[in-house]
């Protein structure tokens, strides 16, 4: 049994980087964690292991070795291979460290300090060892901290045929970080009656809520006229812009909201006095108030073409994602039997509500119940970017004890 450090350290190393391209996969090297994994599936006796050549998807399922007549519902476990393009993810070098509380000095030249007066949660992994990067590069524990732990599930599973289950399924995907990482899935293949994601952050977390997202988009159509004669005749399309932004309320935004708090981000602004454009992300949990949200940005747009004339402004919105919840709710026990199985292993289930996506929120859209597990990394998407390494070590027990829970009676 290979310890799951050893896998990740080596999976780490690997460049996954995506790519905001649109192509599918949007970068050809994910192909060299994909291709290697595959390998190691096939080396370590998982059956029907595939490699999508087209679109860069990884599949492999472990056979059911529950007595004859015996039946459990098909589990699945992904997590994405690719990593963030916030941070280069070429040349990771990656070390582990025992945290004693002191300040870890990344790259050794006092430039990027992983340290409580930064991170004061911190002081939860004092006495653990921790990976982390040299400084100069992400770690790539999102989400390779969730591929090496569903490796060493299924190695573990494999060696060790007393520990029941069903049929799993085990699908790594490419660019999650992008947005794709379910555009090219094969659910057929995947054949599992539901999921879990690792794809999360330390040890307990569980997320099965997540944001409701759309895109809104407003161009303004002003009406330029030389400034010394314009009085009666100007329309100011960045002015225009900026009144928009007044319609919204001002508190929903993501400076002041957590929790469940919904909001209007303005994410650019661009003009001049003929044109301007401007685009938001809108969310919230709640279905109603992510409808009511919408409503408004509609009514913001009608209300200026009503003050200074027809076609002054188009409001174009876009869902891009649902709440995964409203899927969840009829399956709860899919949530339940993970906390059951952390509760079992002595560790505390932390579910809150993500303030964002996941590729679960989409494949539970796509009717697999899909909620998110964590992984033990912290920090996603820079340089101070971490895995607690006894965290990872429990994350796969926990993979082991869930798969084991589904097939009990
Ligand atoms: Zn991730």
């Amino acid at each position: 049994m290979e310890d799951v450090l050893d896998r990740f350290l080596r999976y780490v190393k690997i460049d996954t980087q995506s790519e905001e391209n649109g192509l599918h996969p949007s970068t050809k090297k994910q192909f060299d964690l994909a291709r290697l994994l595959a390998e190691e599936l096939r080396g370590m006796g998982a059956s029907e292991v595939f490699l999508d050549e087209e679109y860069c998807y990884v599949y492999a399922s472990l056979p059911s070795n529950l007595p004859e007549g015996k039946t459990a519902p098909r589990v699945g476990f992904l997590a994405h291979m690719d990593t963030s393009n916030a941070v280069s993810g070429a040349g990771v070098n990656p070390r582990v460290v025992e945290f004693t509380g002191e300040d870890i000095d990344l790259g050794g030249d006092g430039k990027h300090v992983l340290g409580m007066k930064d991170f004061p949660f911190l002081k939860d992994f004092i006495g653990q060892e921790l990976v982390v990067a040299d400084g100069s590069t992400l770690l790539g524990a999102d989400d390779k901290a969730g591929v090496a732990e569903i490796m060493a599930m299924a190695e573990y599973l494999l060696t060790h045929p007393e520990v029941r289950h069903g049929k799993l399924s085990i699908c790594f995907t490419p660019d999650e970080e992008v947005g794709g990482g379910v555009a090219k899935i094969d659910l057929g293949r995947f054949g599992a009656d539901f999921g879990y994601t690792v794809d999360g952050g330390p040890l307990g977390g569980m997320e099965y809520e997540n944001f409701n997202a759309a895109s809104g988009f407003l161009t303004v159509y002003g009406r330029s006229s030389h400034p010394g004669s314009a009085k009666g005749s100007m329309k100011n399309a960045i002015l225009i812009g900026m009144e928009f932004q007044s319609l919204l309320p001002v508190f929903e935004n993501p400076m002041y909201t957590e929790g469940y708090e919904g909001f209007f981000h303005l994410c650019d602004f661009h003009g001049d006095v003929e044109k301007a454009t401007l685009s938001y992300i809108i969310r919230d949990h709640d279905r109603e108030k992510f409808a009511e949200k919408k409503a408004r940005f509609r009514a913001a747009a009608d209300f200026l073409n009503g003050k200074y004339g027809a076609g002054t402004c188009t409001a174009e919105l876009k869902d891009s994602y649902y709440n995964m919840k409203e899927v969840i709710l009829p399956h709860m026990e899919i949530v339940e039997k993970a906390k059951e199985a952390m509760v079992e292993l002595g560790i505390a289930p932390v579910v809150a509500p993500i303030r964002g996506g996941t590729d679960g929120a989409m494949l539970s859209h796509m009717g697999l119940p899909c909620p998110n597990l964590c992984t033990g990394g912290m920090n996603f998407h820079g340089r101070y970017e971490f895995a607690s390494v006894p965290q990872m070590r429990k994350i796969v027990e926990l993979l082991v004890r869930i798969a084991e829970k589904h097939a009990e009676a």
